[in-house]
């Protein structure tokens, strides 16, 4: 049994070094491990045959859209690398290593609204930065109108994604005031630049307040003003997220705080709260699911104890069953049968749910 496995994960690599390109290899049908209700899906549109079009080969992908999710935290990016420091080319890096090991670049919005959309046998991951510093958005005056620094993070972000546009591009930037980006006269056409190319705007308090150390006022008076200043200067924008400064919230009861809240007249709501550590997010599928409490995964290689990204690359490598592996359909939620019961159906709206076993290895190696 453990060889087969073996043998069939080695396959699965082969498999995803192979796929450097945008699409995935037509499934091969020799192997017919489904059950389930696969067979209830409807015949496609062009008139297909189905099986040519929403078969994949589960013992090739083996999908498992209750999988983890990878959710990266980066600070800075800097010409030399420290603990919360990250050098350009180390980002690049981090973007390659994740493109060659088949992550596909999703939003923290549609992670959260359970909108995960990447191709049949890729992981979705989710990429944030805190702290709105002025190398992650750096605008230099060419002379010939303003440019994007190459080095900063969008730069990387944006050459990164025309390079590979199928790796995807979002990424969340949670900013404080009063000057997010540090260039004081460039706020509003940096916050318009990336609400228009795919990334988000998210609350990292007013002026990067310890959430664990004031009191409940003070700290609805953060999170609210931090929203309040984003809608002046984008006032069609939802502030929807939110990193946690140092990771630090009110303890017991008063976490709720963090979540909704309001300040003379004003409130907030977020729909994800980040934390700072230090593992992989669960499924938006699964039952353990929270999104008021995110773990995420630090984007870096110093002082990250085992459990830094290259620590969870190498992880999923050895246990791929534990990632989130996409089916390459929105609108089925394909997962090994073991995981019926780790699923939340409330979550699943109006997605069809397809469990499959596999012939010669139906018990995946718990680790
Ligand atoms: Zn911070």
């Amino acid at each position: 049994m453990k060889k087969i496995s073996i043998v069939l994960y080695l396959f699965l690599c082969m498999f995803l070094i192979g796929c450097t390109s945008s699409s995935i290899p037509v499934a091969d049908n020799t192997d017919k491990p489904i059950e389930g209700n696969i067979n209830e899906e409807k015949p496609d549109e062009n008139n297909l045959p189905a099986i040519e079009n929403n078969q994949i080969d589960y013992e090739k992908i083996k999908p498992n859209e209750n999988g983890q999710v990878m959710i990266l935290m980066y600070h800075g990016i800097g010409e030399e690398e420290a603990e919360w420091i990250r050098t350009p080319e180390n980002f690049k890096k981090d973007l390659q290593t994740l493109y060659d090991n088949g992550y596909r670049v999703i939003s923290l919005r549609d992670y959260i609204e359970n909108k995960i959309d990447v191709e049949a046998g890729f992981t979705p991951v989710v990429i944030t930065f805190d702290d709105g510093l002025l190398n992650q958005f750096n605008l230099l005056d060419s002379g010939d109108g303003m440019k994007i620094d190459p080095d900063c993070a969008v730069g990387l972000l944006e050459n990164f994604s025309e390079k590979y546009p199928d790796f995807g591009k979002a990424a969340s930037f949670f900013i404080y005031y009063p000057i997010p980006f540090r260039q004081k006269d460039l706020i509003k056409e940096k916050y318009e630049f990336l609400i228009n190319h795919g990334y988000e705007i998210g609350n990292h308090g007013y002026n990067h307040e310890n959430l664990g150390k004031i009191n409940i006022e003070e700290v609805q008076k953060s999170l609210s003003k931090n929203v309040m200043k984003t809608k002046e200067i984008l006032p069609d924008y939802e502030v929807q997220s939110l990193a946690l400064p140092y990771g630090a919230a009110p303890k017991g009861e008063d976490y709720k705080y963090v979540v909704s809240g309001n300040y003379e007249g004003f409130s907030y709501d977020h729909k994800a709260v980040l934390l700072v550590g230090s593992n992989p997010a669960p499924s938006p599928n699964s039952i353990k699911f929270n999104p008021q409490r995110l773990p995420r995964v630090r984007g870096s290689e110093m002082l990250v104890a085992g459990t830094g990204l290259y620590d969870y690359i190498k992880y999923f490598e050895k246990n791929p069953h534990k990632k989130y592996i996409s089916d390459g359909d929105t609108n089925t939620i394909t997962i090994p049968e073991s995981e019926i019961d780790n699923i939340d159906k409330d979550r699943l709206v109006n997605k069809k749910v397809i469990t499959y076993h596999l012939q010669n290895d139906n018990k995946p190696d718990e680790s």
